[in-house]
């Protein structure tokens, strides 16, 4: 398992600050300078070649006197439930509070190993403050300064020495992993926040190819996915040019590290140019794709209007009518777990692997029923078929004359083959070779 550190503490003590300067992520600089306050509670960081997950749990707790209460006090306690390593945080120029004895009560009762760290240790004046919070009785004191970074590494040595050795394996192998992509104001934040609120699920980060996505794994109904997170795209909010442009490179990143692109769309307004461009992405990828369909509840319904809408969609996307497309409202939480489950299935479709004996036996005679047209008085001959083992799938024609298949044939292959096999949502690629 993925060696995860949470850092608890009283509000105020700096746990985000060190949260940041351990993650270092460029999206914290980015939200800061945009204005816009999301929280993000996991962070990928990595320290002496040691990857693993920090859990912020400061978003969880406000500042209210009812730190302890329900949902707040059940965030902090999953969060040092999934932890390897709990951080106590507490602050030297404050000193011992009893909201810190209150807050240690319910670290003591866990079984995991725990260090105190004393922020705001930035003078060696104020780090001597720090022997008081061995009083709280939870083990070695490290005194540190986040705003500098002074006694971090100390820190670090001491908290990556409790962590498993990481096996060769990667744990998130063969777990779909799903991004959300779409235009702003999709409802792709929303949908999000809808998934998070269904059950509380982040189970914990994954490293991402880069530090710009952030890949959270969840674990709902029993089904275990990866959200490649892009929900940071933003609009209002005096959007900086930069910070634009980081968006996109961001989702074009998010769509790379993903099985499956959900592409949401704001059913009130159709499918646009935008959409139809992250879709041709998606294909040169040959990323599983599905469109989400949002905001279906703005949309005044006669009989047939699913149907309806649905067909005005194929047409739009031609030959890749194979898309699937599902009507979703995020506010009234209608079919959006359904989505998730759609997306499981085309990774699943994605990952599909025909064998050979089923696809001759399918498509052969459907080949001899309507054969490829003679070419310059040639005739082609087809003689057997094979998936080849590559990723994504594709489909090997063996024939006499592989140069003479054009396109219409092609396509009249590719939909017996999607007649027969199950690939929607998945590009699937035919090659001709010679036999
Ligand atoms: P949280 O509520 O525990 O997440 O705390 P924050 O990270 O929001 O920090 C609370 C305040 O403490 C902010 O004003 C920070 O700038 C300040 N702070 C954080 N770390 C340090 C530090 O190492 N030294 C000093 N002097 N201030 C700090
Ligand atoms: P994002 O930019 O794609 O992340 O979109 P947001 O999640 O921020 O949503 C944009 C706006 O659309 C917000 O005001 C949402 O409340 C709203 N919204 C999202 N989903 C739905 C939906 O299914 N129905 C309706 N009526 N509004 C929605």
């Amino acid at each position: 398992m993925a060696n995860i550190v949470a850092i608890v503490g009283r509000p105020n003590v700096g746990k985000s600050t060190f949260f940041n300067r351990m993650v270092e992520r460029r999206q914290a600089i980015m939200d800061n300078e945009s204005g816009v306050t999301r929280d993000r509670h996991y962070g990928y960081a990595e320290w002496v070649g040691k990857h693993f997950t920090v859990i912020d749990t400061g978003g969880y707790v406000t500042g209210s006197e009812d730190v302890f209460e329900g949902a707040i006090r059940e965030q902090v306690e999953e969060a040092m439930n999934e932890a390897s390593v709990i951080l106590f945080m507490a602050d030297c120029h404050d000193g011992l509070t009893d909201l810190d004895k209150d807050f240690a009560k319910v670290v003591r009762g866990l079984k995991k190993p725990v260090m105190v760290v004393a922020n705001k240790a930035d003078t060696a004046e104020w780090s001597y403050n720090s022997a008081e919070f061995y009083g709280l009785g939870l083990g070695d004191v490290f005194p540190i300064s986040s705003a500098s970074g002074s006694g971090t590494g100390e820190l670090l040595d001491e908290v990556v020495k409790h962590f498993e050795d990481e096996g060769s394996e990667n744990p998130d192998d063969g777990i779909p992993r799903i991004a959300i992509l779409g235009r702003p104001n999709a409802g792709k934040s929303s949908f999000v926040n809808a998934l998070l609120g269904r059950e509380r699920t982040i189970v914990t980060d994954v490293a991402g190819t880069t530090r710009d996505t952030i890949n959270s794994r969840y674990k709902l109904f029993g089904q275990d996915f990866i959200l490649t997170d892009t929900a940071g795209i933003r609009k209002k909010s005096k959007v900086h040019e930069d910070i634009e442009f980081y968006s996109v490179m961001r989702a074009l990143q998010a769509l790379q590290d993903s099985d499956v692109c959900v592409i949401m769309i704001d059913a009130t307004r159709g499918l646009e140019a935008q959409d139809m461009n992250i879709i041709s992405l998606a294909l040169k990828y040959k990323k599983g794709i599905m469109l989400m369909m949002n905001k279906w509840d703005l949309i005044e319904k006669e009989t047939n209007t699913m149907h309806k809408i649905k067909e005005e969609i194929d047409e739009r996307l031609g030959t890749l009518s194979w898309i699937p497309k599902i009507f979703t409202s995020v506010t009234d939480k209608k079919r959006i777990f359904q989505a998730i489950e759609l997306a499981v299935k085309v990774y699943e479709n994605r990952i599909r692997k025909v064998a050979t004996s089923d696809l001759n036996e399918a498509i052969l005679p459907e080949i001899e029923r309507y054969p490829p047209p003679a070419l310059k008085g040639k005739y082609i001959k087809i003689k057997y078929i094979t998936q080849l083992p590559t990723l994504t799938p594709t489909i090997a024609f063996f024939c006499n004359l592989p140069q003479y298949i054009k396109e219409p044939y092609e396509r009249y292959l590719e939909n017996k083959i999607r007649e027969n096999f199950d690939f929607e949502g998945v590009p699937v690629k035919l090659v001709f070779r010679k036999k």
